[in-house]
């Protein structure tokens, strides 16, 4: 019997002491995630600044009010309001846009907005110039090709050839071609005609030329657009592509003093932007030289 109680008694003390072992680490670990918590969240949340569609209330307030059911992503046009994943870092399943892979065309009558069950976007909007969603900011001068005094479809075209594949991007040049028609003079038109044998080119949306200067011509086009008088301009492709058109978003300043002694124009970006991140998407360098913060509220320069 004596042997017996003796075997039990550090039995039950291992029990106990591995019920309390369990029950402290459980607080700890309980706690620790809480304190986790409270200190990740609102760092997570300044790290992934998401850009809202239009007409998003505030962060905590859209958080809130936000129920996930996609219906703002089910109705865009474009197709570019994503739900946030776990790579956010926050807000899983609520809605937000990559600028740089699709920016909002802030179409007529909002219908994301419209179809929002909820309010989280704000129905009391009905106009894209009344979407607060951010401000562009030119967030890399040093490449940007207005500043560095570069032709936005030179530029394009020269990268364009250094392309290693024999089949070149043919959206890329479609794109090209279709802007370059946009802007060339009558005059110069008439040289292009001339050249490719191909009539009625201020009219065609270029598809036609595209095959026709693919590849082998593309450095007799680069020689010609260079020389033509749109060539002059350097890039404005950001106040082009605003869809805000009956407000200057962008002006483009003179500043005097560049390290060749070159005036060089910046584009300065204006109350009126709301930052729907076209420019962002269609900036023609590598990386974006100007691109969206969201939620930033203009404070006269950005
Ligand atoms: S429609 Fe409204 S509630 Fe639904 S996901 Fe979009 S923002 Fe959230
Ligand atoms: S689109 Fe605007 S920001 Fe981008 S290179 Fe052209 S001028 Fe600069
Ligand atoms: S400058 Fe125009 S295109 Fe760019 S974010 Fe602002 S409103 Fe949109």
């Amino acid at each position: 019997m004596k042997t017996e109680k003796k075997m039990k008694e550090p039995n039950q003390k291992n029990s106990i002491s591995r019920r309390r072992f369990l029950q402290t680490s459980t607080v700890v670990a309980v706690g620790g995630a809480v304190v986790f918590g409270a200190i990740s969240v609102p760092l997570l949340r300044r790290k992934h600044k998401l850009l809202r569609p239009p007409g998003a209330l505030d962060e905590d307030a859209f958080l809130a009010s936000c129920i996930k059911c996609g219906q703002c992503l089910q109705v865009c046009p474009p197709q570019v309001i994503e739900l946030a994943g776990i790579s956010q870092g926050f807000g899983i399943g609520t809605p937000y846009i990559i600028p740089r892979q699709g920016g909002c065309i802030l179409c007529k009558g909002l219908p994301c907005v419209l179809a929002c069950p909820t309010g989280a976007l704000d129905h009391h909007i009905s106009e894209g110039k009344e979407a607060k969603m951010g401000l562009a900011v030119i967030s890399q001068p040093e490449t940007c090709l207005s500043i560095l005094g570069i032709n936005d479809l030179v530029f394009r075209l020269e990268k364009l050839a250094k392309t290693e594949s024999s089949e070149k991007p043919a959206v890329e040049l479609k794109q090209i071609v279709g802007k370059l028609l946009q802007r060339l003079n009558p005059e110069e038109i008439k040289k292009l005609e001339d050249h490719t044998g191909l009539t009625g080119l201020g009219e065609t949306a270029g598809h036609v030329l595209q095959d026709k200067l693919m590849n082998d011509q593309l450095q007799w086009l680069t020689a010609f657009v260079k020389k033509s008088a749109q060539a002059e301009r350097a890039c404005r492709i950001c106040l082009e592509e605003c869809p805000i058109k009956d407000q200057q978003t962008i002006r483009f300043i003179q500043k005097p003093g560049s390290t060749d002694g070159r005036d060089e124009i910046w584009p300065i970006v204006q109350e009126t932007c709301v930052g729907c991140g076209l420019c962002e998407e269609k900036c023609p360098t590598t990386t974006a030289s100007i691109t969206i913060t969201p939620r930033l509220k203009w404070s006269g320069s950005a």
